[in-house]
């Protein structure tokens, strides 16, 4: 038996975004919505005069009121359907070369592969799922089965935790899924440099992986270099530069557990002796540092997100602003800047604006060497 998806009718007009294949369906482009589906349910977007546009997952609680999972009508969501998907966005992975098994790397990345709200991140044999949405939620067991299916992990842990979670009316959950439960300490390895990772009890899904491949290019500019790693977390950057030919590196984090983490880290890479681990806020370090006259070869920035929405882009531009003056006013003459931001909001030309005028105001004279983004 096939039952027909319930409907969701756009206002007049507001169906252009989805030709164009935008994936979300926002609150008020809709007129009605049929049947009262569940959470997570499908159902099929269709223009004011009826033609369909879509499949896609109901959010009720979300102002993203649904996310696409298709525009194609033949197509029908079901496990099948998801193991299409998951196995397409795995082998593109394999394709670029991210499946070294040591190793560790974004499997699926939600809206990018085509499955909306839906991160996998993969550390060596372990996979970590954050169901961001209704849908995803809901179809939960189909891509845990099928993820088993594809990549045999020894286990699956769900950080399914956040602000998304929490605009889709969805508790937070943080659970062993199937299989072994992941040690507290997991090594991963890139380019020679081992890694702890902390999956149960870390940031995120454990990791910072969109700055696995920059830290190699930073590396590039580490050799000799005295470094300052701001916001270390675990201290990626520090020990890509430090395997590099770094002289030295001193770590400043807010968050001592990560710290600690990175000092295993340091020693794991017999590189301790070289380390400098400070518990502080940046902000405040970054000032003292100044003030006693320190200066680094390389000093990199890589601040959590300071602007979650579109109010917050002065403030967080300013907060940008203010790190980025202190942070090029201890780089010496001759050495180099490593800035990043992870704000949505903040566009790649509006950063380079902020840093521009942080180089300004510090008085220094700087050249752009390189722009980095996320990897593949
Ligand atoms: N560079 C890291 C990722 C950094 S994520 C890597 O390559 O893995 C941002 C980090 O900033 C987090 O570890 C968080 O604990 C830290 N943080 C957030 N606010 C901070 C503050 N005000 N001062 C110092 N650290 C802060």
């Amino acid at each position: 038996m096939t039952v027909a998806a319930a409907k969701i009718w756009l206002k007049d007009g507001r169906e252009k975004s989805l030709r164009r294949k935008h994936p979300w369906v926002f609150s008020g482009s809709i007129q009605r919505v049929d049947d009262a589906p569940a959470p997570g349910a499908t159902v099929e977007i269709v223009a004011s005069t009826g033609e369909f546009l879509a499949l896609a997952a109901f959010s009720p609680e979300s102002q993203i009121r649904a996310r696409v999972w298709t525009f194609d009508r033949n197509e029908h969501i079901d496990a099948a359907w998801f193991r299409t998907r998951l196995a397409r966005a795995i082998e593109s992975r394999r394709k670029l070369g991210m499946l070294d098994p040591s190793g560790a790397c974004r499997l699926v990345f939600a809206e990018s592969d085509g499955l909306p709200g839906l991160i996998v991140d993969r550390y060596g044999d372990y996979l970590v799922c954050q169901f961001l949405s209704a849908g995803a939620d809901a179809w939960r067991t189909v891509i845990v089965d099928s993820l088993l299916g594809l990549c045999s992990p020894r286990g699956v842990f769900e950080r399914s935790e956040g602000g998304a979670r929490h605009k889709e009316g969805l508790a937070s959950e943080r659970r062993t899924l199937t299989g072994d439960p992941p040690p507290a300490e997991l090594e991963i390895e890139a380019n020679g440099v081992r890694q702890v990772v902390d999956i149960a009890g870390g940031q995120k899904t454990g990791a910072y992986l969109d700055q696995q491949r920059n830290r190699w290019r930073v590396a590039a500019y580490a050799s000799g270099a005295e470094m300052l790693d701001a916001f270390a977390y675990t201290g990626g950057f520090s020990f890509a530069c430090l395997h590099r030919g770094a002289a030295r590196a001193a770590l400043i984090d807010s968050s001592a557990d990560a710290l600690r983490l990175a000092e295993r880290d340091a020693v794991r890479n017999g590189v301790a002796d070289r380390c400098r681990f400070v518990v502080a806020s940046v902000g405040d370090e970054l000032r003292r540092l100044k003030e006693s006259g320190q200066r680094y070869d390389l000093v990199v920035l890589d601040p959590p997100k300071f602007v979650h929405s579109a109010e917050q882009i002065n403030a967080g531009s300013r907060g940008y602003k203010d790190i980025n003056r202190v942070g090029l006013q201890l780089v010496r003459e001759g050495g180099v800047l490593a800035t990043f931001s992870c704000s949505g909001h903040v566009d790649a030309a509006l950063f380079q604006k902020i840093v521009a005028g942080a180089a300004l105001d510090s008085g220094r004279t700087a050249q752009i060497l390189e722009r980095l983004s996320q990897p593949p």
